[in-house]
């Protein structure tokens, strides 16, 4: 059985403990390999190293940083088929989306910030001819970077990177439920050369690597992605010691669809944003708003197309959703199932457990669930289900629909499909939300801003946004 190694100082080390935790394959239900149970010591021989090779890597040209961040994305490629695997198996997706979107991502956020490193300057604010202030942008010290099992080692990778390009070093914690991929990156950093220290990997519970993590003194800034009570707990800890912080965290997305969208294009994209990644992706549309005039036609046709999202063995290409990752979320989601039925929801598609024939006979798959018939302020339209779960609810009028979008705890991302130019701006800017897709959903640039408003978070990822959160900022002010 594989056991997986922390890395640290540049090394593949055990954990101090000498403990280790059961990871399971949640396509089939059976533990496949085990992880590090790291503790407060090993995060602290992280920081150590980490605080060590700050004092080399700050000082690093940005070009040979970008050379090394370079040539990890083009070994990542090299690696796709692999690493791809690993993935699907570690986290349940189907093979075709690792290999589609996950593993090429990781790739091109080394390529992103590798090459957006070059490009990034600081300002300049000229006091006519009596004076010159210019920002100095520095690197922090030792960042923490904790992420979450939905995307493993894209979004382990989305905050790696731009923290160490800008000069910091860092110790990162991938989730316990999918720490595969990020292990593997442990062997490729070696291997293109990333100076011992720049990236230690701690791997283990939250509530142990987490917390020594988020109450350690030499770590002065945490980046988060992961669930809204995670974030809470990190920031009670984080802000008396006055730490910076970026939380990512969770979303109960509107997708909302007017009469005059194009519906077929509004219906495939719903389903798309509904059930990808078994609809464990933080910025899936799980509340469906649709315009009373269409609201049936609507309803027929996206059951219809829902019934090309076949569930099975991840490992078959012809499979769009494979198996819920954890034992422990799958009854979460089928527990919410059951809520919903409770608070009078009417399920007109799935709603329960698959069971594959075969080699997956004993893995969590849940069907695509269709539920209509729920007010929009109940729990199951209020609390984040985080599966392959959504509602559909009828509205009259624009000003109603934004009551129900914006009615919950969260603002993360938000869906809204119209052919009406005007409609769309006026919509999108009202919507609460840090990120509104008009006619698309996950069209990603990654220049633009990334996050949430209300409880999905605090601050912005992406482009020259991560840049500024992982340094430190300082005005000098020269008189002439
Ligand atoms: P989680 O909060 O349970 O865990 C996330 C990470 O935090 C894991 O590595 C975990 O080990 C660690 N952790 C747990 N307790 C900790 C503690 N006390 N101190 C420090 N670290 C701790 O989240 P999850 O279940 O892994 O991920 C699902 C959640 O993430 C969902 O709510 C989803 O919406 C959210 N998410 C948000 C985004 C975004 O960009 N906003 C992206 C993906 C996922």
């Amino acid at each position: 059985m594989i056991k997986i190694q922390n890395f640290i100082g540049g090394v593949l080390a055990a954990p101090l403990s000498g403990e280790y935790i059961d990871n399971y394959d949640p396509s089939t239900g059976s533990v496949y390999s085990l992880i590090p149970d790291s503790d407060e010591r090993d995060v602290e021989l992280a920081v150590s190293a980490a605080k060590e090779a700050f004092k080399t890597w700050s000082v690093t040209p940005v070009a040979h940083r970008s050379k090394i961040l370079l040539k990890i994305a083009s070994l990542i490629e090299k690696n796709l088929e692999a690493l791809a695997l690993a993935e699907s198996v570690d986290n349940g997706k189907p093979l075709w989306l690792a290999k589609s979107i996950d593993i090429p991502r990781a790739a091109e956020n080394f390529h992103f910030y590798g090459t957006g490193i070059l490009h990034f300057a600081s300002e300049a604010h000229p006091m006519e001819d009596s004076a010159l202030n210019y920002t100095l942008r520095t690197p922090i010290g030792v960042a923490g970077c904790i992420s979450p099992w939905n995307l493993p080692l894209y979004l382990f990778t989305w905050k790696v990177v731009p923290a160490i390009a800008v000069g910091n070093t860092v110790v990162a914690k991938p989730s316990e439920i999918t720490p595969m991929t990020a292990y593997l990156l442990s062997e490729i950093c070696m291997e293109a050369g990333l100076p011992p220290g720049v990236l230690n990997i701690v791997h283990g519970y939250g509530h142990k690597v987490g917390a020594a993590m988020t109450v350690h003194p030499d770590i002065p800034i945490i980046s988060f992605t992961g669930g809204t009570k995670t974030g809470e707990t990190i920031a009670r800890t984080a802000a008396p010691m006055f730490k910076k912080i970026s939380l990512e965290l969770g979303g109960k997305n509107a997708n909302i669809v007017f009469a005059d969208c194009d519906l077929e294009k509004a219906v495939r994209t719903s389903v798309r944003a509904s059930f990808t990644n078994q609809g464990e992706i933080c910025l899936c549309g799980s509340r469906i708003f649709i315009e009373q005039s269409i609201y049936e036609l609507f309803k027929e046709k996206f059951i219809k197309e829902t019934e090309r999202m076949i569930v099975g063995d991840p490992l078959i290409d012809t499979n769009k959703l494979g198996a819920i990752v954890s034992k422990q979320h799958y009854d979460k989601i089928l527990h919410y199932i059951h809520l919903s039925k409770e608070e009078g929801g009417v399920i007109v598609r799935g709603g329960k457990a698959f069971h594959p024939d075969g080699r997956c006979a004993d893995g969590w798959f849940i069907e695509p669930t269709i539920i209509e018939n729920l007010p929009f302020d109940c729990r199951t339209n209020q609390e984040e289900i985080f599966g392959p779960v959504v509602t559909l609810t009828p509205f009259e009028s624009e000003d109603e629909v934004l009551q129900y979008a914006n009615s919950t705890k969260y603002g993360l991302a938000a869906l809204l499909f119209t052919e009406n130019l005007n409609k769309a701006h006026r919509v999108a800017a009202k919507l609460h939300s840090g990120i509104v897709w008009v006619n698309c959903w996950l069209l990603r640039d990654l220049r633009t801003p990334f996050g949430g408003v209300k409880q999905s978070g605090i601050g912005r990822e992406g482009g020259f946004e991560a840049f500024k959160f992982f340094t430190e900022e300082k005005n000098i002010c020269i008189k002439f």
